[in-house]
């Protein structure tokens, strides 16, 4: 078993993964692998190259040559792929919602897995996605569920692309926050689950510094736990 932990953050869009896993590498100093921001950066490439998402050939041979670098700039983490800083491009509604239709793609998820897997085996890292508890890491000694109401979620999305100088709509915002989930939580492969042994947390009315902390206690009583 690692020395250092792996922990897993799964959840749908908008409930704080981000943000809580950012802030939780912080405060344990270990690596965070944002497994979205993968599968975003395959949606980029395959619209810049009019790949249609249902082609899963194409869509395979487009990861096999798709290096992606996390690289942290002080507070700020950047998305470097095949070279390119794509950590705005990535975060578009469009990109959003193609995401998820690549992501239904077994050649994708299957290539995103094993890079995940070569990234979190040594352990000392935080992973959030939609899969990491179930299927990435099922042996995570740390596993979070992260929810909150769709209306909260989609209302968080709308302030953090508002706050980009994005023009969008509260109501559009949410509808897409909802269909996006639909989508990942009906999909064949891998679909959006709660691991049984997840510990779930609702932060519709909870502050982000609450969670953290809630977050940061069950870690350190499992880190305990693990090491005697
Ligand atoms: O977390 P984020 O909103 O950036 O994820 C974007 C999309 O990537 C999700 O809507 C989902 O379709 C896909 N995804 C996934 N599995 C993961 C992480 C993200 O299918 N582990």
């Amino acid at each position: 078993m690692p020395k250092q932990l792996i922990v897993a953050i799964d959840g749908p869009s908008g409930a704080g993964k981000s943000t809580l896993s950012k802030a939780l590498a912080q405060r344990t100093g270990y690596t965070n692998i944002d497994t979205g921001a993968m599968y975003r950066s395959v949606a980029l490439l395959a619209s810049r190259r009019q790949i249609d998402p249902a082609n899963e050939a194409a869509l395979g041979s487009l990861c096999e040559d798709l290096a992606i670098d996390f690289i942290r700039e002080g507070d700020r983490e950047r998305v470097i792929v095949n070279g390119e800083d794509v950590s705005d491009a990535i975060r578009t509604p469009e990109v959003s919602l193609l995401t998820s239709r690549v992501a239904a793609c077994p050649a994708v998820r299957e290539a995103m897995v094993d890079l995940q897997r070569k990234m979190g085996e040594a352990g000392g890292v935080v992973l959030e996605g939609r899969d990491i508890g179930t299927v990435v890491f099922p042996q995570a000694q740390v596993k979070f569920f992260l929810s909150a109401t769709a209306e909260e979620r989609g209302r968080r999305r709308y302030e953090e692309l508002r706050a980009k100088g994005l023009d969008v709509d509260l109501q559009q915002t949410i509808a897409e926050v909802e269909a996006r989930d639909a989508a990942d939580s009906a999909r064949e492969h891998a679909p959006l689950k709660q691991a049984a042994d997840a510990v779930v947390i609702d932060s519709t009315r909870m502050s982000i510094d609450a969670v953290l902390e809630e977050m940061v206690r069950i870690i350190a009583r499992r880190r305990e736990e693990v090491m005697e």
